[in-house]
């Protein structure tokens, strides 16, 4: 029999881990043996339609079962909630979630603790667009502007932008949406790869994937560097080559640098041209970034992926450190924070270019750049959404990229749940993929035999 008034029943989760390790695929100068991973979860609810809400953080394998601790942590707050007023304001969740009194001494607002949040968050999105029975994109494009405002905490950031000025842009937004909106699913919205240019691939591999990538309608590819830099001029150099003068080649550090060095570093690659000069040094480095910047342009400056919450984006474009601003559906507090930063991005006519890759990131973070190509900005001039082009198998709603464009989705939800076989398949340690790995070792396994 129904219940009268749907509630949350469950917050189930899984530490879900995929051994991309062994092919180096996702090597980076900071990374250079990631298994990419999701610490995942599923809102389950008593009502009549059946539909769950999904939602994940990525990390890259080891910590992946604190992620889902942190997840585990947050379950208090959300079993019972009514599913109508849940799914018709997340951002009193939002709030209640950031602002548990006890929980908040792990942040504020910063690592672990906002990832959890992000992704609880996110599965409360993906719930409400299911249930509307929109993409994610659409629900945003088409949700009442004051409705929107209201989803947005201005606590820390109202002295860059008001609630008033949110409701402008957004107002302003909507004109000629749904032209717009017709164009996005004729056309897509553009993307630029990065598999040609993880650090572990050898120059044959790089000059094979790069060509590829232009053959397959991409207009700009991506390369790591920052580990050696004879390696990243010899790797520039075979790129360049590869793509032609007409093709943008963005670089990628990693967190790499020093400020000074990633001075140095730029300005070496610069007779190949660099298009941005992504994560140069800490995220956290604000003025390092604007010095950056004015040391290297006309090179552009692009961070975001570690870049904790919408405080520090905020200071990056008050400070005019940043040309491109790299969102991360993921890594902050769900959508309610990243209206938040793309409205800043609005603001301050900075254009975002999401991060993504990893597991899962492309399939979340499109929406939130066809929404505000849709009804925020209204162009996706000098934007694009990064590509990576593994592990989307996983997923019951895997973007497809066309021409180097991703395709709208049309699926109502937030492109977030992962087929079961696959979370069977890599659930760690006890998934029948694990299992036999833990039963035969990797030979790069400390203490294996060689
Ligand atoms: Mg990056």
């Amino acid at each position: 029999m129904a219940a009268t008034t749907p509630r949350i029943t469950a917050v189930d989760t899984y530490d879900i881990r995929f051994p991309t390790s062994r092919e180096l695929d996702g090597s980076d100068a900071m990374n250079p043996d990631p298994d990419y991973s999701a610490a995942y979860l599923v809102l389950r609810t008593d009502a009549d339609d059946g539909l769950e809400g999904h939602g994940f953080a990525f990390t890259i394998g080891r910590g992946n079962d604190v992620q889902v601790a942190a997840i585990d942590a947050l379950r208090p707050h959300v079993i019972g909630r009514p599913v109508d007023a849940l799914c018709a304001d997340p951002g009193t969740l939002n709030r209640d979630l950031i602002g548990d009194s006890q929980l908040r001494w792990l942040g504020p607002e910063k690592g672990v603790m906002h990832m959890a949040i992000g992704a609880v968050v996110n599965a409360v999105w993906d719930l409400a667009a299911k249930r509307a029975r929109k993409p994610l994109w659409q629900f945003l494009a088409e949700a009442d502007p004051a409705w929107l405002v209201a989803q947005v905490d201005f606590r820390y950031i109202a002295d860059a932008l008001t609630p008033e000025q949110a409701f402008a842009l957004l107002r302003e937004g909507r004109v000629g949406a749904g032209r717009r909106a017709a164009h996005l699913r004729a056309r897509g919205y553009p993307g630029y790869t990065t598999s040609p240019g993880w650090l572990g691939y050898g120059d044959e591999k790089l000059t094979r994937l790069a060509r590829q990538a232009v053959a397959d309608g991409f207009t700009q590819i991506k390369l790591k560097v920052g580990a050696d830099l004879d390696d990243d001029l010899r790797r520039m150099r075979a790129a360049r080559a590869a793509v032609g003068p007409d093709i943008r080649i963005a670089v990628d550090a990693n967190q790499r640098w020093n400020v000074d060095e990633a001075i140095t570093w730029t300005r070496a690659l610069t007779p190949y041209d660099p298009y941005w000069i992504e994560e140069p040094t800490s995220p956290d480095d604000v003025l390092g970034h604007a010095a950056i910047r004015s040391a290297v342009a006309p090179v552009r400056v692009a961070t975001g992926e570690h870049v904790q919450n919408r405080i520090v984006f905020k200071q990056l474009l008050q400070a005019g450190a940043i040309d491109v601003l790299q969102i991360d559906a993921a890594r902050v507090g769900g959508v309610n924070e990243n209206l938040a930063i793309l409205l800043l991005a609005a603001h301050f006519g900075v254009p975002v270019c999401p991060h993504a890759g990893g597991v899962g990131l492309c399939e979340l973070v499109q929406h939130l750049s066809m929404f505000d190509y849709v009804a925020l900005t209204g162009t996706t001039e000098n934007r694009v959404i990064e590509y990576v082009d593994h592990l989307h198998e996983h997923f019951l709603d895997p973007v497809t990229v066309r021409d180097g464009h991703y395709a709208a989705p049309a699926t109502p939800g937030f492109s977030a749940a992962m087929r079961p076989e696959s979370i069977a398949k890599y659930r760690y340690p006890d998934g029948s993929y694990w299992a036999n790995a833990t039963a035969a070792p990797d030979p790069h396994t400390k203490g294996a035999a060689a």
